[in-house]
């Protein structure tokens, strides 16, 4: 009698990670980081051993500490080997989100007012459309695409990203890093959440020594400034060795946001201003507009630790006082820091 092994289903292969259906949880998967250096689309590749291990290790350690300020993504736990990690089964959005405090990269190729490794005075957003050659895509392009799920747009894709700068920026700063820049990747779970994806490693930032200005990312590959392994291990050892969130968030300055709270009648509710508004638009010869929604706008200024505790204090804010959750719905459309002088 032939004896049956199952091997689990291949669901995807890319450059440095392999993707395979979990046996027992179908809405699972492993993840496994391939011991491989890639750069320039693959124009260049090395095999690393040790790498996938250290990724995945480095990955972990970051989902990790971001679920403790409370940031949700697709990662569940360590796999069977040190190269493998569980995941929650996403639809992927075919975005690059890239967050820059620092000018390098193709942002010093497109625009030459940049010099490479200079400080932005504020953090740059930039969104790239997930291909072979990875084009900057517009919001329009996107939509024109199709690939933005129902509920996001650029604007929820930014907030989140500049929430999670705002917790990364000083997670490093605590271990004498500098974060220059960084991809993120997000997708949507079956119940429409937006999750933060992909991986957390030194493929996918910058990192600076805030003291040598050593590089401690991929850049030692891709511009021959040193050893990949052994920078990524030196990474390790420092992630391992950090405080933890509570210990590194101690002392952390508290900084004003601005926020922008938009609530508007539900489109189910008849309500009387919105009508008699609609109706004066009629009168005066706007036959066109088919419906209106009357709202309130709210600009609140929030001193708080950091921007997801400022926007998770306007939501509850709207929720318990700002709105009426009956025939309301609310939107925190905007939230930026603001210097304290402008108060
Ligand atoms: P840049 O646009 O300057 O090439 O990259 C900005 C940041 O995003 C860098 O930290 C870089 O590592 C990351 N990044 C950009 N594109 C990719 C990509 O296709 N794969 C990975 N892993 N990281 C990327």
């Amino acid at each position: 009698m032939s004896q049956i092994t199952e091997t689990p289903p291949l669901l995807a292969e890319g450059k440095t990670k392999v993707l395979t259906q979990h046996p027992a949880e179908p809405t699972q998967v492993y993840v496994r980081f391939k011991d491989r250096a890639t750069a320039f689309n693959a124009a260049k590749t090395a095999d690393v051993p040790g790498k996938g291990a250290m990724n995945a290790a480095m990955t972990a350690h970051l989902f990790a500490y971001l679920a403790q300020q409370g940031i949700a993504s697709c990662y569940v736990g360590p796999g069977r080997t040190p190269d493998e990690l569980v995941y929650q089964k996403l639809t992927m959005i075919p975005l690059e989100v890239v967050v820059r405090n620092v000018a390098y990269g193709s942002l010093c190729q497109r625009y030459s007012q940049f010099q490479s490794g200079q400080p932005l005075s504020r953090p740059v957003v930039e969104f790239f459309l997930k291909t072979d050659s990875d084009p900057l895509i517009a919001e329009d392009v996107a939509h024109a695409l199709g690939i933005l799920p129902s509920g996001v747009d650029f604007a929820k894709l930014r907030r989140q990203a500049l929430v999670l700068n705002d917790l990364l920026v000083p997670f490093f700063q605590s271990l004498g890093i500098v974060c220059a820049d960084f991809k993120l990747e997000f997708g949507v779970s079956p119940s429409g959440a937006l999750l933060l994806a992909d991986e957390l490693s030194p493929d996918n930032f910058r990192l600076r020594d805030a003291n040598t200005g050593d590089i401690l990312d991929k850049d030692v590959f891709r511009l021959d400034q040193g050893d990949l392994a052994q920078t990524y291990q030196r990474l390790l050892d420092r992630l391992k060795a950090s405080p933890s969130s509570s210990a590194t968030r101690e002392g952390t300055l508290k900084q004003c946001y601005e926020a922008q709270l938009v609530v508007r009648y539900r489109q189910s509710v008849l309500h009387p201003e919105s009508r008699a508004i609609l109706e004066s638009l009629h009168s005066l010869g706007y036959a066109n507009v088919q419906s209106l929604q009357a709202g309130k706008h709210f600009q609140l200024t929030i001193e708080s630790e950091d921007r997801l505790q400022a926007t998770r204090q306007v939501e509850a804010l709207a929720e318990a006082i700002l709105s009426n959750p009956v025939i309301e719905d609310f939107e925190c459309v905007c939230i930026e820091p603001v210097e304290k002088e402008r108060l």
